[in-house]
């Protein structure tokens, strides 16, 4: 089967657990720090800015918590969103605005936005579909402008640029995902980024305990007489991010560069062999000044036919899927938006395999397999 997306972990990323587990120490340490720092280098932004947490979803209920978000409160987020984001912003008593998205790039434009605002807006929760970070600059001007915090889960966008500015700095709050399925795997994993540094000393301190100072070591460190004793400052859980997985992380750091010119390698032959092909509409082109991570990689076709073919490209040993389906549709969310782009782009598209150990026969395996799903399952011809 080719994987719709698969992680590259092999004998550098286990020689550096190996270097952990000999230290005797795997908890959070200095291997966390370091990953930290990369991380923060990778963005271009201040040490003082990042911290990491044992996964996205966590930093993003950590972000909602610095944010202020609560009951009363509105928090705007496209409907075309990872489930983690949205329960982050109801488990905090506050209520998701859905906003529709672009049904082509499948990201909110700035009047998408603008439109979910309102009187008990707190905060915009932004997602870069695929890596590519659409209007992601015009939503942070739109957010200060409104007086609206800004936060990015950008989570598809571990690379992605606007104008050489990282996607997740653009506004308040930043979150990744290092988890399983993303381009850089440490297994499981998250980062957040604060514009304001003092927020990222809190953050730090809601993922161990909500402990006022570290316990143990560190603060013996410092002389401290009595480190052992605590001073609990909230009540909050133990989410930190240990030292094996902060080790496997930075390789994947390290390494961030070869996965992202192969993956651009992948998107180019899945262009060039589909270029043309009737019935299928391909990913909308980089704008310039804009980097995408390639993230994912999708294809829209006509919505009488999209299931079918991806049942037949499975049974052809390819795995596809669609990746969000829209969180307005769920019940529990409790939305009556109406929101055309997001049917329209739930209706038509589907993600291909996308990742840096596709070979080229790979590739152009699925090509083959997808034409010839089409044109069996009818002539459908969809116009772009
Ligand atoms: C993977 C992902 C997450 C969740 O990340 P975890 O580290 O698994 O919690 C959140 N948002 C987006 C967009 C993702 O792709």
């Amino acid at each position: 089967m080719i994987n719709v997306f698969q992680p590259s972990l092999g004998e550098e990323e286990l020689g550096a657990v190996r270097e952990v587990f000999a230290t005797g120490w795997v908890g959070r340490g200095r291997r966390a720090d370091a990953f930290e720092a990369a991380f923060a280098a990778h963005l271009g932004v201040g040490r003082e800015h990042v911290t990491s947490v044992n996964s996205c979803t966590e930093a993003t209920f950590i972000a909602m918590s610095l944010a202020g978000v609560g009951p009363g409160v509105e928090v705007v987020i496209p409907s075309i969103s990872f489930v983690g984001a949205a329960n982050a912003i109801a488990a905090h008593g506050a209520r998701p605005v859905f906003c529709d998205v672009d049904p082509r790039t499948l990201n909110p434009t700035a009047d998408d936005v603008a439109r979910a605002l309102g009187p008990s807006t707190r905060a915009v929760l932004l997602l870069h579909y695929g890596g590519h970070p659409g209007e992601a600059a015009e939503i942070a001007r739109l957010c200060a402008e409104r007086g609206v915090l800004l936060v990015e889960d950008a989570a598809n966008a571990i690379a992605s640029t606007v104008d050489g500015r990282a996607c997740g700095t653009l506004g308040d709050f930043g979150v990744w995902s290092f988890d399983h399925g993303k381009i850089a795997v440490a297994v499981d994993g998250g980062v957040l980024y604060a514009r304001d540094p003092e927020l990222v000393r809190r953050a730090t301190r809601l993922a161990y305990f909500g402990l006022a100072e570290p316990t143990g070591h560190q603060r013996a460190a410092r002389s401290a007489s009595r480190w052992w004793e605590i001073e609990v400052e909230s009540f909050s859980r133990r989410s930190v991010l240990n030292d094996v997985l902060a080790a496997i992380g930075t390789v994947q750091l390290r390494r961030l560069p070869e996965f992202l010119a192969r993956r651009a390698e992948v998107v180019a032959r899945y262009d060039a062999g589909l270029a043309g092909v009737p019935g299928v509409v391909l990913p909308p082109p980089v704008p310039p000044g804009h980097r995408t991570s390639h993230y994912f990689y999708w294809v829209q076709l006509d919505p009488r036919v999209r299931d079918d073919v991806a049942e037949d490209l499975y049974r052809a040993g390819v795995y596809t899927t669609f990746r969000y389906p829209p969180l307005h549709h769920v019940p529990l969310y409790g939305s009556d938006a109406v929101l055309p782009g997001a049917d329209l782009a739930a209706a038509r598209t589907l993600n291909l395999p996308l990742h840096q150990s596709l070979s080229d026969d790979d590739v152009d395996l699925v090509v083959r397999e997808l034409k010839a799903s089409l044109a069996r399952r009818s002539g459908v011809v969809l116009t772009p």
